[in-house]
């Protein structure tokens, strides 16, 4: 098996220059995101606070966490402190709570809106008839410590390349359609199994986790 090290330089070489990689860590120990770091990765996706948390106390300060997994947001006061981008923002909520929390770190947190563009079930993200009429109105300007820089969103997990295309190709829509009047400049979408076909959808950002640090045990 290829080493981390050596995984991460093939993925640099295989994505153009303007898509950001995610180095997506979850369930990983510290010396495995040491070695991408060493390599030359600073942004590292979690799914959990407390795990992120952890991690950002011992790894190198100038690392940029991403938090992509689904907030409680009673956890927000936990790394509103640090981080950096979280990707799975799915109700004014929690929108309401981070701005709260970024606020009292006299800081702007940075969010992407998540949608849910998977046909099949899935629990997070929201509508996407509810994003469009969100972003279409002034309720998110209501929140001066947060500021949405562009949208997420996962596709179904099928091998069925054309589902996966449609699933993709409507989140590109609806970032194209805010892209000038919100000032988006991130689409996060696509991972291991999938972000060659977000990249043909106008994906700026890459989540990788197996594909880097090989196969979790456990999500
Ligand atoms: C785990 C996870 C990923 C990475 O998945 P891989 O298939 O291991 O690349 C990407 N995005 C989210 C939201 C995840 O939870």
């Amino acid at each position: 098996m290829a080493s981390i090290t050596e995984n991460l330089s093939a993925f640099k070489k295989a994505i153009p220059d303007y898509v950001d990689l995610v180095a997506v860590s979850k369930t990983k120990p510290v010396a495995d995101l040491q070695e991408a770091y060493d390599a030359g990765q600073r942004i590292f996706g979690e799914n959990k606070i407390q795990e992120m948390t952890d991690k950002w106390e011992v790894l190198p300060k100038d690392i940029r966490w991403h938090m992509i997994g689904h907030v409680q947001t009673n956890k927000v006061k936990y790394m509103a402190p640090y981080v950096s981008l979280i990707h799975s923002a799915d109700r004014l909520k929690l929108f309401k709570e981070v701005n709260k929390e970024a606020e009292k770190n006299d800081r702007v947190i940075d969010v992407l809106l998540q949608v849910k563009i998977a046909e099949e079930d899935s629990k997070f993200g929201m509508d996407p008839e509810e994003a469009k009429k969100l972003l279409s109105g002034d309720q998110l300007n209501k929140y001066p410590n947060v500021r949405v820089v562009g949208l997420m969103g996962m596709a179904s997990f099928v091998d069925d390349e054309a589902q996966i295309k449609r699933e993709f190709s409507q989140l590109e829509k609806i970032y194209n359609t805010f892209k000038e009047s919100r000032g988006f400049s991130v689409l996060s979408m696509g991972m291991s199994g999938d972000y060659r076909l977000a990249l043909e959808h106008g994906s700026t950002m890459i989540r990788i986790g197996s594909s880097i640090f090989g196969a979790r045990n456990y999500d």
